[in-house]
């Protein structure tokens, strides 16, 4: 579906199967990127002439816009940013500098994106905490039967992915979020590989937080979204320092702007909000039932493929409710990256790798996976071009599997 919509799928025969890694870009939103440069082009929240309002009017609808997409309370409550990395790493710091004392615990889960990771280890290193993580079933979902044990006196953060990159796995967020919310822990919901594809209500939610990044749901890259509670934003103490942040500066010390300037330091990426704009407009007018309808009949059916495929196992629940979008794969015996090589010829884009969650993979005991994700606008004649080169795969390496018999990895 939609396929003539993107230049890129339109242009050549390319089955782009790593939307986990970020998403192709419709017309729409390259169109409303150079009008911005076009004829708009300014700097916002400064100049006092029309143009500086024209673009400060066209940033902040995309507020309002953020705001309507994930049913926040009010557009005070989001923060643009450069990514899912950048919006984790300005909550790691804020909330950290707020709410850690040593031996206080963060706890997280083994499956997190290294950006969803690393700011919580840099973190608890300067305020002498601990890093804890809920314990995982070897299909990658979370067993949550000691959750209650798991969110003890000592843990003051909580941190997780919606929807797991690597696998596809989707966590039970909102059990999570209910007992945290019993014992007042902030809970921090990264929602990359979840806002993209589904309808997601804040409020409903009743997460403290929520971070995505605007390239992996059509928005152009350098665009990131923090939400954040008024009640915590407003007690949190900023992360960066520099223009549009402060209020009045004096030589040794400065006040601070308004929520949300207070988190936007500096010239923001104001012709990728605007993109991001138009890929919210985008992707609200084909509406979210029909994204989430289309994406699940191709993905179902790459996984019924898979599943023909006897010499590919792939990861992850076998429950389909489970799972969002991905299939991370390993055909025993073949490397991911020679998987990945063949496949390139067969002009299939897939990721091979750890997939930035190295210690999930550890854990499992397998060193690379070949990732297969899907959008609304794959179709299945995709997937039959993956099966065509997978088998490739099998007939290229087969010799070398019968000679060595290496079933396991
Ligand atoms: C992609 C991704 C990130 C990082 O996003 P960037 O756009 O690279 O900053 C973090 N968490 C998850 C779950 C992701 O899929």
């Amino acid at each position: 579906m939609n396929q003539a919509d993107f230049p890129l799928l339109n242009t050549t025969h390319l089955a782009w199967l790593d939307n986990a890694a970020t998403s192709q870009k419709p017309q729409a939103v390259l169109t409303a990127m150079t009008d911005f440069y076009s004829t708009t082009n300014a700097n916002v929240h400064r100049g006092i002439y029309r143009l500086s309002e024209q673009a400060t009017a066209a940033y902040e609808a995309v507020r309002e816009q953020t705001r309507q997409l994930i049913g926040a309370a009010s557009t005070t409550e989001i923060i643009f940013t450069s990514g899912a990395t950048a919006g984790l790493n300005l909550l790691a710091n804020a909330l950290s500098s707020y709410v850690l004392k040593p031996d206080d615990v963060i706890l997280l889960t083994p499956a997190e994106h290294h950006s969803n990771l690393v700011p919580w280890q840099l973190q608890a290193a300067r305020y002498g905490a601990k890093l804890e993580f809920l314990p995982m079933r070897t299909d990658t979902t979370l067993d949550l039967a000691t959750l209650a044990n798991r969110l003890h006196d000592r843990v003051k953060l909580v941190a997780l992915a919606h929807i797991a990159n690597a696998t596809g796995t989707v966590h039970d967020i909102q059990t999570i979020i209910q007992q945290a919310r019993q014992r007042s822990i902030p809970v921090v919901i990264d929602a990359a590989q979840s806002v993209p594809h589904r309808s997601i209500n804040v409020q409903q939610l009743d997460c403290d937080f929520l971070v995505w990044s605007g390239h992996k749901m059509c928005g152009p890259t350098g665009t990131g979204v923090v939400y954040g509670k008024q009640a915590w934003l407003e007690q949190l103490p900023p992360w960066q320092g520099g223009g549009n942040m402060i209020r009045t500066v004096f030589l040794d010390h400065a006040t601070w702007n308004d929520l949300p300037y207070k988190f936007e330091a500096g010239t923001p990426n104001i012709a990728g909000v605007i993109g991001l704009g138009a890929a919210i407009k985008y992707l609200q007018t084909l509406g979210f039932d029909q994204i989430q309808a289309s994406t699940e009949t191709v993905y179902h059916y790459l996984l019924d493929q898979l599943a023909t495929l006897d010499f590919v196992q792939v990861l992850g629940p076998t429950d389909r409710t489970q799972r969002s979008s991905i299939a991370s794969f390993v055909v025993p015996g073949v490397h991911p990256h020679d998987v990945a090589q063949i496949l390139d010829q067969h002009n299939v884009a897939v990721r091979a790798g750890h997939h930035c969650a190295q210690p999930l993979l550890r854990q499992l005991a397998i060193p690379a996976t070949t990732r297969a994700s899907v959008y609304f606008y794959n179709t299945t004649a995709d997937i039959d071009q993956l099966v065509i080169g997978l088998k490739q795969v099998y007939s290229t390496f087969h010799g070398y599997l019968s000679r060595t018999n290496s079933g396991a990895l």
